[in-house]
C-alpha cells in the first residue's frame, strides 16, 4: 500500500475498535479533514472530486447551511412538545413541494427511521402485513426495515410477508410484451402469492432511482398500472425518495412525479438537511390520522429546532442557487459525456440515469450481459488514484455509481468527464 503510515495505522485501530462490519471506500481508503461544494481535502491540501455523496446535496460545509445551523445551536434546540414557529414554517415549506393530498409530515431522524414509520402507518391503515419491493432494494436497518431489504445479504432474512419483483428494467421483458405489463403482472402474482399464504398487501415500496437494484430511471410509464393493482388489493404506494428526492433527478423535486403517480406516504432523508440528521414522511391524511390519533410516536431528536433549522437552510439554499435548475444542465452535460466516452466499449451495456445520477453498466460481453465487477471494481479505483470519488451499485456491483452533491458546477462536470474518458481509455 502506498498509504501514509498514519492513515495505515488509523484503519488498523479502526478495525480493533469497530470490528469487521465497518467496510471502507476504495482499494486505497482515504480521510477527508475539509470540503467545499463538491470538493473535498485530504490532510495534504490535495483536491478530490466528490461524484458520490448525497448528503452534502447543496455543497460539502455551504456557509448558509454552516451559519444557520451554528446560530441555532448557540440559541436553543427544542423537541416538537414545544411550539416551534419554524418547524410550521417548514413543514408548510416543505409540503408546498408536494401535488395537492400529500399535506401531513412527520419527521424522523434517518432513512431508515422515516421508511419504518411508513410501514407501521401503512400496516395500520390497511390491516395487511404484505409487502412488495424490489428484487435488490435497500430500503434501511431498522429491524422492520432490513427485512424488506434483500439487498443487505444473505445474513438479514427477509420477512415471511415479503415478495420481490423485477426493477423496471426492460430487458426482462419478454419479447411481445410491454414493461407496464411485465411491472403490472409482478405485482399481481406477487399479491395472489401473498394472499395465498395468508397475507394481505400492506404496500409497495419503491426507490424512485431504483439505486441498489442497479439504477433504473428510465423508461417511465409503468406505475399508473403498478398503483392500480396495488390499491386494487387494499395496499398502499411508498414513494422512497430517499435517493430521488430533492430535485436528485432535475426535472422534479421528488422522482415519483416523474412517473405520473401519487403515493400514499413518500419518505426522504439524506440530502435533507445537508448532512445534519433528518428524515421525514409525507403522508395523505387519510392513509395516517387514524395512526397518529392512537399511537403515540415521539421521537426525540426529530423535529428539533437545530434539524429543522438545517432543513429551512437547505431549502433556502436551493431557492437562491436555483439548485434545480443547475441539476438539469450539469446533470445533461454530465450524462451526455459519459455516454461519448463510452458509447464504442465492448464492456459496457447501457449507461442510464437523469439529473446528477448516472449509472453506467459494465460488463464482461455486451450480448450476454455478464456482469464484470472486477472491471467496475479497477474503473472506481483508477478514478480513485486520480482523485476522482465514484462507487459502485447492483446486486452484482457492476454499476458505476456517478452522483455528486447537487452543487456540481459545469467545470466539476469537465475536470470528472476528462479524467474518465482517460481511465476509460485504458479500462474499456
Ligand atoms: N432508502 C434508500 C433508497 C436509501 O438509499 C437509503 C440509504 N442508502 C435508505 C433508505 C436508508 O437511509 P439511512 O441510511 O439514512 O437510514
Amino acid at each position: 500500500s502506498t498509504l501514509p503510515a498514519h492513515l495505515q495505522e488509523t484503519i488498523r485501530r479502526r478495525h480493533q475498535v469497530l470490528g469487521p462490519g465497518y467496510m471502507l471506500m476504495y482499494r486505497e481508503p482515504v480521510e477527508f479533514v475539509s470540503g467545499q461544494g463538491a470538493h473535498l481535502f485530504d490532510h495534504e491540501g490535495n483536491d478530490y472530486l466528490d461524484v458520490y455523496n448525497n448528503v452534502p446535496c447543496v455543497g460539502h460545509a455551504h456557509p448558509r447551511v454552516v451559519e444557520v445551523v451554528s446560530r441555532q445551536l448557540a440559541a436553543v434546540n427544542t423537541n416538537t412538545r414545544y411550539v416551534q414557529e419554524a418547524l410550521v414554517d417548514y413543514a408548510e415549506r416543505l409540503l408546498a413541494t408536494f401535488p395537492a393530498g400529500l399535506s401531513r409530515l412527520s419527521l424522523a431522524c434517518s432513512g431508515s427511521e422515516a421508511n419504518d414509520l411508513a410501514m407501521r402507518v401503512a400496516k395500520y391503515h390497511t390491516g395487511g402485513e404484505g409487502i412488495i419491493v424490489t428484487r435488490w432494494a435497500y430500503h434501511g436497518i431498522t429491524s422492520e426495515v432490513s427485512r424488506f431489504s434483500p439487498s443487505l445479504g444473505k445474513g438479514s432474512p427477509l420477512g415471511p410477508g415479503v415478495r420481490l419483483i423485477d426493477p423496471p428494467d426492460p430487458r426482462l421483458v419478454a419479447p411481445g410484451s410491454t414493461l407496464a405489463e411485465h411491472m403490472r403482472a409482478q405485482v399481481r402474482d406477487a399479491i395472489e402469492d401473498l394472499e395465498r399464504h395468508g397475507f394481505r398487501l400492506a404496500a409497495l415500496v419503491t426507490d424512485s432511482t431504483y439505486s441498489s437494484d442497479g439504477i433504473f430511471t428510465d423508461p417511465v410509464g409503468y406505475m399508473p398500472g403498478v398503483v392500480e393493482e396495488v390499491h386494487a388489493a387494499g395496499g398502499v404506494y411508498i414513494a422512497d425518495e430517499v435517493q430521488s428526492g430533492f430535485a436528485r433527478l432535475g426535472e422534479e423535486m421528488w422522482g415519483f412525479a416523474r412517473h405520473g403517480v401519487l403515493p400514499d406516504i413518500v419518505t426522504m432523508g439524506k440530502p435533507m438537511g445537508n448532512g445534519v440528521p433528518i428524515s421525514g414522511v409525507v403522508f395523505r391524511p387519510e392513509v395516517s390520522d387514524d395512526f397518529g390519533r392512537n399511537v403515540r410516536y415521539f421521537n426525540t431528536f426529530a423535529g428539533s429546532s437545530i434539524p429543522v433549522a438545517a432543513g429551512a437552510a437547505v431549502l433556502d439554499v436551493f431557492e437562491e442557487e436555483n439548485v434545480q435548475q443547475r441539476v438539469l444542465e450539469n446533470g445533461t452535460t454530465l450524462r451526455a459525456g459519459i455516454e461519448e466516452i463510452t458509447r464504442e466499449s465492448p464492456y459496457v451495456a447501457e449507461v442510464r440515469g437523469r439529473g446528477l445520477y448516472v449509472g453506467v453498466e459494465i460488463v464482461a460481453d455486451r450480448d450476454t450481459l455478464a456482469p464484470d465487477r472486477g472491471l467496475a471494481e479497477d474503473v472506481i479505483s483508477d478514478m480513485r488514484d486520480r482523485r476522482v470519488l465514484i462507487s459502485g451499485t447492483a446486486k452484482a456491483a457492476n454499476v458505476l455509481k456517478i452522483r455528486p452533491p447537487l452543487a456540481f458546477t459545469s467545470a466539476d462536470v469537465t475536470r470528472f468527464l476528462e479524467t474518465f474518458a482517460e481511465v476509460a481509455k485504458e479500462r474499456l
